[in-house]
């Protein structure tokens, strides 16, 4: 599904320069399910927004789907991220005035489908997640899990081979937290790939592979339980 081969990034701001990610090489298979651990700092959220293609390594190669997105322009980028991923954020990152289904039709609006077709297909999405009573709600009359809830079906509406997540349920209580780890492994059953960014180890232990981040690096991945 991706590769990764000797990826670096390295911030530049004036005089200074951070090396967030050096010589990270990770494979990820289709239909796997991988997180992604390390401390604050250590490059998870760098290593996201590559995979994710909201962000190009300043060295190194990635390959997505058989397509180098390496050298890739930010319209063409967009393009690949339209098509082929769908992002769950720790903030949700819903808007406010817009109702479910409106905030889950988004992605639709940006890939040029037609409005009948969207609401169809947000109200579907939203079904999914177990949200078929609230697609007219706004996100301040859900709670917090709910509203992750509205996220994954945003993430899942254009049917993307590859969900990335970073801290999903980073804002979440342990209850809506099973809400949504359910959600996820429902995803993977259907054959999704899926990246997961977390620092809590009960999350990591639901992927079927975890890897560890420190200091820009990617440590070896070791099988479960082994750490
Ligand atoms: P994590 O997600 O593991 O907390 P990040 O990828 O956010 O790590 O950050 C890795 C390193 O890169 C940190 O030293 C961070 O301060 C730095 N960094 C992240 N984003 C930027 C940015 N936009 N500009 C400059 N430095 C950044
Ligand atoms: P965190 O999970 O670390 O709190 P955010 O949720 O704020 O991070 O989002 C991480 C990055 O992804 C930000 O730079 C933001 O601009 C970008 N981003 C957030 N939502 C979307 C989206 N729906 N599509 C594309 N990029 C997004």
């Amino acid at each position: 599904m991706l590769e990764l081969v000797g990826i670096g990034k390295t911030y530049r701001s004036g005089i200074l320069e951070v090396e967030a990610l050096r010589g990270v090489d990770l494979r990820v298979d289709e239909g796997e399910f991988v997180s992604t651990m390390g401390p604050s700092g250590s490059g998870k959220s760098t290593l996201m927004h590559i995979i994710g293609c909201l962000d190009i390594p300043t060295v190194g190669q990635y390959l997505l789907a058989g397509e180098d997105v390496s050298a890739m322009t930010e319209a063409q980028l967009a393009d690949v991220r339209n098509r082929r991923i769908g992002f769950v954020f720790q903030q949700f990152n819903l808007l406010p005035a817009l109702s479910a289904w409106r905030n889950v039709e988004l992605p639709l609006v940006y890939a040029g489908v037609p409005r009948a077709e969207r609401r169809r297909r947000a109200v579907s999405a939203l079904e999914r997640v177990g949200l078929a009573e609230r697609v007219d709600h706004r996100p301040s009359e859900l709670s917090g899990g709910q509203q992750q809830r509205v996220s994954v079906a945003r993430a899942l509406v254009t049917d993307p081979q590859l969900i990335l997540a970073d801290e999903p349920t980073g804002n979440l209580d342990s209850v809506a937290t099973a809400d949504v780890l359910a959600l996820f492994d429902d995803l993977h059953d259907q054959g999704r790939t899926i990246v997961l960014i977390t620092h809590e180890h009960d999350v990591a232990e639901r992927a079927g592979r975890t890897v560890h981040m420190h200091d820009g690096r990617l440590l070896d991945a070791a099988p479960m339980g082994a750490r």
